[in-house]
């Protein structure tokens, strides 16, 4: 299983790639995780990405190119995996085509999560995460527990330094031009199956899996 997830950010690529991994036993690549663990660390990497990130840009593509193929020398990606936040840009889409061609690995589909700016605006801003883990809550629909700690490792529960209205609002901008492009780009081969990604998780997560059995996906 090789699918990649596209949408804008807080179209729910994290919440419901957290359970296609589990389904299909496939780690999911986070880039923006991996980003966000090298700036915890401080490592040069780290501090570099660190400025593009506050801001809400991207980093550059050569840097996540770099990142992605190291990630596909580990063991755990020979039976496959879920692409969260990325390719995000035309370039990084033809390095992954280069990438998985050098592997011997094909994209099985990519899954487009459709959700409109306001939502994404009202979501993102009241989205909270573990620190320590990546777990996902919302202060409105899936509180985190009162002690501020993650039920599943204890640590923080905070609010990422890029879910400020301001930050959220430049970050669509960047998705409109310079991710949404990849929809057709996909489309064109054949791989791409769009779901509406509004409504409660539960209603979601059974349009993904009924999407992607259509799609003979899985
Ligand atoms: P995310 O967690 O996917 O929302 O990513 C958070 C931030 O990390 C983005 O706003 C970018 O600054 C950076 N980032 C994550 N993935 C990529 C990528 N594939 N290309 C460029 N920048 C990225």
């Amino acid at each position: 299983m090789r699918l990649v997830l596209l949408g804008p950010p807080g179209s729910g690529k994290g919440t419901h790639g957290a359970w296609l991994s589990e389904q299909y036993g496939v780690p999911t690549i986070s880039t923006g995780d991996i980003l966000r663990a090298e700036v915890a660390q401080g490592s040069q990497l780290g501090r570099k990405a660190k400025q593009y990130m506050d801001e809400g840009k991207l980093v550059p593509d050569d840097v996540i190119l770099e990142m992605i193929e190291q990630r596909f020398r580990a063991d755990d990606c020979a039976r496959g995996f879920l692409l969260d936040g990325f390719p995000r840009t035309r370039a990084q889409a033809e390095g992954l085509d280069v990438m998985l061609q050098r592997f011997g690995w094909k994209l099985d589909g990519v899954l487009k999560l459709d959700v409109d700016e306001e939502e994404i605006v009202r979501r993102l801003t009241s989205r909270r995460v573990c620190s320590r883990c990546g777990k996902i809550f919302n202060l409105v629909t899936d509180p985190p527990p009162a002690n501020g700690r993650c039920p599943n490792c204890n640590g923080e529960v905070i609010q990422r330094s890029d879910d400020t209205e301001e930050t959220v609002r430049n970050r669509l901008r960047v998705y409109e031009e310079q991710t949404r492009p990849l929809v057709d780009f996909y489309r064109d081969r054949g791989l791409l199956v769009t779901v509406n990604g509004q409504g409660s998780i539960e209603e979601v997560r059974e349009r993904i899996a009924q999407a992607l059995r259509s799609a003979g996906i899985g």
